[in-house]
């Protein structure tokens, strides 16, 4: 929709081919219904990164928020940078842009995947179930394979690897991860605050810090799911990736104890909590410890524990990551079209010109927090305004 939006601003004709019945029907489901469109920090991208750099100092943050607030949406920022429709309705995103749209006659024709792309001289035909479409300049944007029915089957990929080009294995990331049953039974429904360590054995991978969410199956929440690709990767070299939560923040003695340490060894607060719990064992009964202090979900798991033990519990509870969700309940791909092969300031496909690709489509994820559709959004404004004005 950016692209289709940028280019008809350049006054040429424009049509957009959509497989669903409906456009923009993944806005609606993301940042749980409140659409977290872009981030005002910096970004955090995976895969492509250079391709992913070059793009975002073109159309950088505040050349996609004034893009949506000349459509008339009302922005407001959050926590850690995040931006939101201040109305906070992920409907307000897809309004603006669909409204646009109809405001500038764009046609939109729906239940229509493209097939395939053919050569029509210096112009490419789209081939759809519904007749065939020439165009002298192609965005490709139809998104990954993330998020079940919201994402492609992989196909999509097609229309541009016949072109030549190479296709980085489209894995899960943003998504949860499945434990091993008896380290979180007991746990599900739990949601805490805590500091994140994903490690190869005893190996510290990477670390994030939020809210973390027990489930059955095993561990949710923003910080899991960003850790998941590194985890997906561990399983898939046959490594045994090990997660461990350190809620010691909860206790109050962080941030204090972060500014010292900064977590890079989950055990390297074991002597400060120790020393904590040692020092609430003179005033309180050994079985009492916990409470006032711990959910009491987490009480009950670590009752008849010693004090050190539980200490280690606080500050490095080890989850067994056994699998991820996978790409269903995934909210990105990571891979996707190898970026080498586009020129990274109009996103035209060195192989074929005359195809241009934007989105998730390209070997580009980022991490949780906007950046994702923010990278949509640029990637988009560029490709459309580039197809636009191809000589
Ligand atoms: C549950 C969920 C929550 C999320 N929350 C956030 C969030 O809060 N913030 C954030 O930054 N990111 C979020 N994301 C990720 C973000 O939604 C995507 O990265 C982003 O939508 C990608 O945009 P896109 O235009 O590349 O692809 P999409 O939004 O997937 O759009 C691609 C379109 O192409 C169509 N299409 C596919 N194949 C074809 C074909 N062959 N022919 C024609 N049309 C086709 C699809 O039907 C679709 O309409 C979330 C994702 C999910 C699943």
């Amino acid at each position: 929709m950016t692209a289709a939006l940028s280019a008809s601003r350049q006054e040429k004709s424009v049509i957009l081919l959509e497989a669903a019945p409906r456009i923009g029907r993944k806005i609606l489901a993301t940042g749980n219904g409140r659409c977290n469109l872009a981030n005002s920090g910096p970004g955090r991208y995976y895969g492509g990164k250079a391709l992913a750099r070059e793009v975002l100092s073109r159309c950088p943050v505040e050349k996609v928020l004034s893009f949506f607030e000349e459509l008339g949406l009302i922005t407001v920022e959050e926590e850690e940078g995040r931006i939101y429709p201040g109305c906070g309705q992920a409907a307000a995103v897809l309004d603006v842009l669909r409204g646009d749209m109809e405001k500038r006659r764009i046609p939109v024709v729906c239940d229509s995947p493209v097939i395939r792309l053919e050569k029509a001289g210096k112009d490419w035909k789209a081939v759809t179930s519904q007749g065939d479409f020439l165009a002298h300049g192609v965005v490709i944007a139809c998104g990954g394979m993330a998020g079940g029915k919201l994402g492609h089957d992989g196909s999509a990929y097609r229309l541009l690897s016949d072109h030549g080009h190479q296709l980085i294995d489209p894995r899960p990331a943003l998504t949860q991860m499945m434990g091993e049953k008896g380290a979180v039974k007991g746990l599900s429904g739990l949601r805490l605050p805590a500091r994140l360590t994903l490690c190869d054995g005893n190996k510290p991978v990477s670390a994030a810090q939020g809210e973390a969410l027990f489930t059955d199956y095993g561990v949710s929440g923003v910080c899991a799911m960003q850790l998941s690709a590194d985890a997906g990767a561990l399983l898939e070299a046959g490594k045994k990736p090990v997660l461990y939560l350190d809620f010691s923040p909860m206790m109050g003695l962080i941030p204090r104890i972060y500014d010292r340490i900064r977590a890079e060894n989950p055990e390297k607060n074991l002597p400060l909590v120790q020393a904590f719990l040692k020092k609430r064992a003179h005033t309180l009964p050994k079985d009492a410890l916990l409470r006032g202090l711990a959910p009491r979900l987490l009480a009950e798991k670590m009752k008849g524990l010693s004090l050190t033990d539980m200490a280690r519990m606080l500050c490095a509870f080890p989850v067994p990551i056994l699998g991820l969700r996978g790409m269903e309940y995934a909210q990105v791909t990571r891979g996707g079209m190898d970026t080498r092969e586009f020129f990274p300031d109009t996103l035209q496909s060195r192989r074929a010109p005359g195809l241009y690709a934007a989105g998730e489509m390209l070997d580009v994820d980022g991490d949780c927090g906007g950046f994702n559709l923010q990278f949509a959004f640029a990637s988009g404004l560029i490709a459309g305004a580039a197809a636009a004005n191809r000589p």
